[in-house]
């Protein structure tokens, strides 16, 4: 069960400083009576085992407590991001049909104005920030299993950057895996002071950073919402050593960097990771030559609580391979044509097999056959392929691979090359059926006041790419849309230039 972290953090770090938000600061003995406390208000609330729980958030320590607090009733967490819209939360509560609805209200007026239109009201969980909650539904519990190892701790929808969200039902054991794995392999220990802005919502920021951090004793403080400068400060100020973020964020801290026409002060920094996108190769090299450091990536997705691999710490990667696996799982790579097992360094879907892979999509048995083999093996739906050495490079997802008159187009690829123009912010390169075929079309968002036009990109990838993989359309848009991690809505864009373009 993953309360086990806090009530060893009460004997071990009991008088330390293990987490912290803009308001509060707990000591691994504050944490252990917080969640105690916060347990036997939420049973007093009416909440049993295997209820399923909303927990409407930014990343706070109400958060952090009430994940701990739910995990000791046996109940499954389902956290949302505050920045969903209401109709993105309807949709998921539909079908999650909770027994209650938690606000983070202290941090996040998003989450206030979802409680406010719920018709929430507040409730004391103990003292750690403003929370509210309700109503509570007469909503039936799912069995509680004995075994901590096949018990549902969290609910995770998927951000839907594909299709409509899925939820990803994850044990206790699948985030205590990658807690410990992922955070043994950066090396984390109880000198470490951690930047916490991924957001504890999606499953990279709760089983990688939130639970990594908590297993090895750091001082980890959460951060509701990334700003450049802030994370600025605490990097010179607060002496963060590790800072695990999403690409979209080091484009933002460069991007301030340039304006103050400096390198950003980190004294301490001395672990720096990105993961849960493509990592774009200019964006790594500036970043490690600002800081001296190696910008580590990782793989994961959300049914497998998302680790998957990540480059090692004491072999940092000069390209743009996502690591080797992590220990303990076993790794297939699989042509989709045949379904066997690809030769060396071909191509192929991805399949991942091990103690991190989910229980299945709640409610969808469909739908998990579809990914999840009898046997244990996921198929991820990426492309990849594996080298010598036994790195992995993602090459995109199979069901984003363009097929234009018979050729594989790699949408990372053809970004990769336009983002290599300077006047390029952002890009999503989708595929567009035409007469039985596929054509490329590339999203372009300029950087802003650039007067980045068609003729000038044109003439840039014609230098770089295959004739067949260079766009035939290009769509310049002020703003591409994203999820709130940052991540580009390929599907949403793919829908969008099917409509527009005619
Ligand atoms: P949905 O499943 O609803 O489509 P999603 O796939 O965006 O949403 P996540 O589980 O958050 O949901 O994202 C996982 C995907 O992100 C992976 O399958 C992979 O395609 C991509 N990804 C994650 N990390 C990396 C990385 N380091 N390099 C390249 N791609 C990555």
């Amino acid at each position: 069960w993953i309360h086990i972290l806090v009530d060893r953090l009460g004997d071990m770090r009991a008088d330390d400083e293990v987490l912290a938000d803009d308001g509060h600061a707990l000591t691994g003995r504050m944490l252990a009576a917080a969640v105690e406390e916060a347990a036997g208000h939420l049973a007093g609330l009416g909440v049993r085992g295997g209820d399923r729980v909303l927990v409407v958030n930014e990343n706070c320590v109400a958060l952090a407590v009430a994940i701990f607090a739910l995990s000791r009733l046996g109940a499954w967490v389902v956290p949302l991001n505050a920045r969903l819209t209401g109709e993105e939360l309807s949709a998921i509560s539909a079908h999650a049909t909770p027994r209650l609805a938690l606000y983070m209200t202290g941090v996040s007026p998003a989450a206030r104005e979802h409680a406010e239109r719920a018709g929430a009201e507040p409730v004391d969980l103990g003292p750690i920030g403003e929370v509210m909650a309700g109503p509570v539904a007469d909503s039936v519990p799912e069995p509680v299993e004995t075994d901590g190892r096949d018990q549902v701790a969290a609910l995770i929808y998927t951000s839907g950057t594909t299709g409509t969200p899925k939820g990803v039902m994850l044990t206790h054991a699948n985030l205590l895996f990658v807690a410990r794995m992922s955070g043994h392999l950066r090396r984390l220990s109880p000198k470490d002071r951690v930047y916490g802005v991924l957001p504890v919502s999606h499953v990279f920021g709760l089983a990688s950073m939130f639970l990594g951090s908590l297993c090895y004793g750091t001082r980890l403080r959460l951060v509701a919402r990334f700003d450049a400068k802030a994370a600025a400060r605490a990097l010179e100020e607060d002496r963060v050593s590790v800072f695990q973020g999403v690409p979209a964020m080091y484009a933002r801290l460069l991007e301030l960097a340039t304006v103050r026409g400096a390198p950003l002060a980190a004294p301490d920094l001395r672990y720096i990771s990105a993961g849960g996108a493509p990592l774009d190769m200019t964006l790594k090299r500036r970043v490690e030559e600002m800081w001296g450091l190696a910008l580590h990536n990782g793989y994961g997705l959300t049914e497998t609580a998302p680790t998957v691999s990540t480059t090692d710490i004491d072999r940092p990667a000069a390209d743009d391979t996502v690591g080797p696996p992590m220990p303990g799982l076993g790794i297939r790579i699989e042509d989709p044509a045949t379904g066997r097992e690809a030769g060396p360094g071909a191509i192929g879907e991805l399949c991942v097999k091990g103690p991190l892979v989910m229980k299945g999509y709640y409610r969808d048995p469909d739908g998990t056959a579809r990914v999840l083999e009898p046997d244990g093996w996921f198929h991820t739906g990426d492309l990849a392929r594996r080298d010598a050495e036994g790195n992995l490079y993602i090459v995109g997802r199979l069901k984003e691979l363009i097929i234009r008159s018979g050729f594989n187009v790699y949408p990372v690829e053809v970004e990769a090359a336009l983002n290599t123009h300077p006047d390029v912010a952002l890009c999503a390169v989708v595929g567009r059926p035409v007469d039985g075929n596929e054509e490329v079309v590339a999203c372009v968002q300029p950087v802003a006041g650039s007067a980045l036009d068609e003729a000038a990109l044109r003439a840039h990838v014609e230098a770089r790419l295959a004739p067949y993989k260079r766009p035939s359309r290009y769509l310049i848009m002020a703003e591409l849309p994203a999820t709130p991690t940052g991540k580009l809505l390929k599907a949403t864009l793919a829908r969008m230039v099917r409509d527009e373009m005619r």
